[in-house]
């Protein structure tokens, strides 16, 4: 009988399992993953879970989806190596699974910096469900935050740390907040708007060190000399993709593990998908690793067609949100490379959208507040449409046309 295994019961991991037996696979699927928690939502851990009474009821699927789907859950459970040739996954209590498929879901961690003091109580990351509900059991007692990375899980964390009535400072090491995702002038309305929230916006500036007293972190400090009381420091500088289990087996890893148009990576019938995965991109052209739920589900749904023997070259439209205070922000598509823009709405309305050009080809759009201008532009990008500077000027009735 065949049997699929999935390691990684995140947003990927979890889609794969159900997608898997909705295009009819017949085998066994198995789903592994450290975390006990039944598959959840994470991106609400930055935003509402802070801000809602019990911070609960975030899972995807209820266990009965799962058994309903014959999807065996092996829960808290770690993969620790593969037997490529013996096609067989050690898992951490001993156990040898045989597989006929393999797919790594395993995501991504925080990444952690090296500096003095990060030893002391207090100093959080934000990635799991464990994570969040640490952070929540410790605010009562928090005044000041200090957040070290002006990302989206940086900013959202600010906002939701002021919406709870926390002092907040944010230390972003780049010129601008955002820089790798959103055009600069998205970055200036999302600064503009954070210090008005009351966010003690600061950039350009490097973290130096931590400062503590009695294993406690009072305050941070940064390189050109200022400080920053601090009951807690929030590390959001980005994250690293889990593949240690994919490089010790030997499979092709560079920033993620390498995978073709279908997803299947070096090794036979090992495939994957989502965070830790590093793809030629159908619209670039060149590698990227993206992390969104969009890339994980849609890798998901992709793998799942693959191995029930469908499946086209995968070519899904990327596209992300992000609430930050008043602002909804939306991408469509990436903007890497490209060279010119046109902004529609204005700044002041907290509503436009960032159209992005490379050459003469649109490649993104960055919409702030104006979730139909997001819609249309996963169409457009989709179909491969580029819209011209008098259909953006008349706005989303006729870009819908
Ligand atoms: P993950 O969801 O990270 O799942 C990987 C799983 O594999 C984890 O459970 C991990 O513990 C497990 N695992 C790893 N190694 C092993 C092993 N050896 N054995 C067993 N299990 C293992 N994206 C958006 O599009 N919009 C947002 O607004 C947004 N907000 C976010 C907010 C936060 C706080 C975070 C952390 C992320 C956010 N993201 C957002 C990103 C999004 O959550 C990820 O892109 C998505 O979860 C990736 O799915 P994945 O399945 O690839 O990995």
């Amino acid at each position: 009988v065949e049997r699929c295994i999935i390691v990684g019961g995140g947003h990927g991991g979890s889609q794969a399992a159900v997608s898997l037996r909705q295009e009819g696979y017949s085998g066994e699927i198995v789903l592994v993953s450290d975390e006990k928690d039944l598959p959840y939502h994470r991106p609400p851990l930055s935003k509402s879970y802070l801000k809602t009474p019990d911070g609960e009821g975030l899972v995807l699927r209820t266990e009965a989806v799962y058994r309903d789907n014959a999807v065996e859950l092996e829960l808290g459970v770690r993969a620790e190596r593969i037997d490529v040739d013996g096609k067989r996954l050690i898992v951490a209590d001993g156990r040898e699974l045989g597989f006929t498929d393999l797919v790594l879901a395993t995501g991504a961690r925080a990444r952690m910096p090296q500096l003095p003091g990060m030893e002391f109580d207090g100093i959080v990351t934000l990635r799991t469900m464990e994570d969040a509900r640490r952070i929540r059991a410790a605010m009562p007692l928090v005044e000041n935050v200090v957040i070290v990375g002006g990302g989206f899980i940086g900013m959202e964390m600010a906002h939701s740390c002021i919406g709870l009535g926390k002092s907040v400072t944010l230390i972003e090491a780049a010129p601008r907040v955002l820089a790798r995702s959103v055009a600069p002038v998205v970055s200036a309305h999302v600064e503009e708007r954070s210090r008005s929230a009351g966010i003690d916006l600061i950039t350009s500036a490097q973290l130096a060190a931590i400062h503590g007293e009695g294993g406690k972190v009072v305050a941070v400090s940064t390189a050109d000399g200022r400080r920053f009381d601090a009951d807690m420091v929030v590390m959001g500088i980005g994250a690293v993709p889990n593949v240690e289990l994919a490089a010790e087996a030997g499979l092709e890893v560079a920033n993620g593990v390498v995978v073709d148009p279908n997803l299947r990576s070096s090794a036979p019938n090992i495939y994957a998908i989502g965070d830790c995965v590093s793809f030629d991109h159908h619209q670039l052209g060149e590698r990227v690793r993206l992390e969104s739920v969009q890339n994980a589900t849609d890798h998901a749904r992709h793998v799942a067609r693959v191995l029930t023997g469908g499946g086209r070259p995968y070519a899904e439209v990327a596209w992300f949100w992000s609430d930050q205070g008043d602002m909804k922000i939306q991408t469509a598509g990436l903007a890497t490379g490209a060279d010119s823009l046109i902004v529609s709405g204005a700044c002041e309305d907290n509503a436009f959208s960032v159209y992005h050009f490379r050459g003469e080809k649109l490649v993104a759009v960055d919409s702030i507040n104006r979730p139909a201008d997001h819609m249309i532009a996963r169409r457009l990008l989709g179909a491969g449409i580029t819209p011209s500077a008098a259909d953006i000027a008349e706005g989303a009735q006729r870009l819908k046309q």
